[in-house]
């Protein structure tokens, strides 16, 4: 039985974002409360692209994680991405740098597995923050076990973050959000094991369709969209995943003799399309909380990664004084944005002027073939 109730810093959610920040308070000494909804092993509905960047922060934090990584974790090595136009040409972009495939299961579990390596850590699973409010000095927490109390609470609590919408006042916001779903599947025809497949259909616009692959001739398989159109047009996501699976011929002959593993699921993404206040008085939010991931590829694995990584640098900084006034954690904004904005800007524009325009999506691959165009296009990617 947990009998401590004040900690000196209190991580709300351990996916990527609140492992990561664990993790780097590794060596900190400072007490540090995770608390967890789920028991870990737990699964999160994801494409599963544990991309390049993934990696270097992994090496940032220590350079044996990366290694690791790819020796614990069953997965792919991703170097290429195919692009399909609603005419089915496609256009490949080898990666500069090399991803993976995980399920998110096991990518996750393994991270959660190296932030208990932090000896200064207590981690509660089954607690689920149910609010978070000011005390005297410090943030009280109330979860379905029982009151905390810290120094600073960081927010990486995921889509649904209580802490960023109790001190941030974060609310949705459809035209910056987007729903997926995702089902895993074996067998599929035609895999090539080493480029994430994306598919821009005619009738399924603005959104994609994608297969990646996965060990063990297994696919994460998904359809995505920006949730302003779902929320307008009344779409069924999970309708539409299978009616592409079955009825369009290039992708119903590749699943032919496939076994789906799962039901479809699904779950939102607030996307980086939008800047928020990330920080306030003794609290910073990171990842999904924060509204960090890429407007164009959905990816947020790496920034919630990043975002932990600065969160707790931060806190390293100023633990000695606990100044973790407004004023001072603003910086956690800059550095989170001078570095993400410039990329999310770009990819929010990149999603807009595409949206449903076929002609321009057709037209864009077949000049992206072009091989000195081909040749500069990964650059735009990292
Ligand atoms: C369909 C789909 C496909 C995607 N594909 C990709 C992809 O291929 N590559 C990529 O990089 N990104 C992808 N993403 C985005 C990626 O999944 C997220 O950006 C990433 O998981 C963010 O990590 P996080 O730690 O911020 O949040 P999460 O991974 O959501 O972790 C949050 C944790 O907090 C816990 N939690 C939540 N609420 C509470 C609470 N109140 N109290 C206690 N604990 C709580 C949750 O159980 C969870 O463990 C995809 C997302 C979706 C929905």
């Amino acid at each position: 039985m947990n009998k401590q109730t004040h900690y000196d810093v209190i991580i709300a959610g351990a996916g990527p974002a609140g492992s990561t920040c664990a993790l780097a308070l590794k060596e900190s000494g400072l007490s540090v409360l995770m608390l967890e909804k789920e028991t870990f092993p737990r699964d999160k509905i994801c494409g599963d692209a544990v991309s390049a960047i993934v990696r270097k922060v992994l090496r940032e934090l220590d350079p044996k994680l990366e290694l690791e990584l790819l020796q614990k974790v069953p997965g792919t090595t991703i170097t290429e991405a195919k692009l399909y136009s609603p005419n089915f040409k496609s256009l490949e972009i080898d990666f500069a740098l090399e991803g993976s495939c995980m399920r998110r299961v096991d990518f996750d579990n393994w991270l959660f597995t190296k932030a208990l390596s932090n000896p200064d850590l207590t981690v509660l699973q089954q607690t689920q923050l149910k609010d978070v409010s000011y005390g005297e000095d410090c943030v009280v927490v109330k979860t379905n076990k029982g009151d905390f109390t810290a120094d600073i609470i960081v927010g990486c609590d995921g889509a649904h973050s209580v802490v960023a919408k109790k001190l941030a006042q974060f609310t949705v916001d459809r035209k910056h959000y987007s729903g997926a779903v995702r089902q895993y599947y074996r067998n599929v025809k035609g895999l090539s094991g080493s480029a994430l497949e994306v598919y821009f259909l005619k009738g399924y616009l603005p959104g994609y369709f994608w297969i990646f692959p996965l060990a063990n001739n297994e696919a994460n398989v998904g359809f995505g969209m920006l949730s302003e159109t779902i929320a307008t047009n009344r779409i069924d996501l999970k309708k539409c995943l299978s009616e592409i699976i079955q009825t369009i011929p290039q992708i119903a002959e590749r699943f032919k003799d496939s076994e789906a593993l799962e039901d479809v699921k699904g779950f939102g993404l607030p996307l980086g399309s939008k800047k928020y206040t990330l920080s306030g008085n003794r609290f910073m939010v990171c990842g999904d909380a924060a509204g960090l991931i890429d407007p164009f590829t959905g990816e947020g694995i790496e920034t919630a990664m990043d975002s932990g990584k600065t969160a707790a640098a931060l806190i390293i900084k100023y633990a000695s004084t606990k100044n973790y006034r407004a004023e001072t954690l603003r910086v956690y904004d800059n550095l989170v944005y001078d570095k993400m904005w410039p990329i999310f800007k770009d990819h929010y524009l990149l999603q807009r002027i595409l949206g449903k325009r076929i002609w321009l999506i057709n037209l864009l691959i077949r000049i992206g073939n072009i091989p000195y165009v081909q040749k500069n296009i990964p650059k735009w990617f990292y």
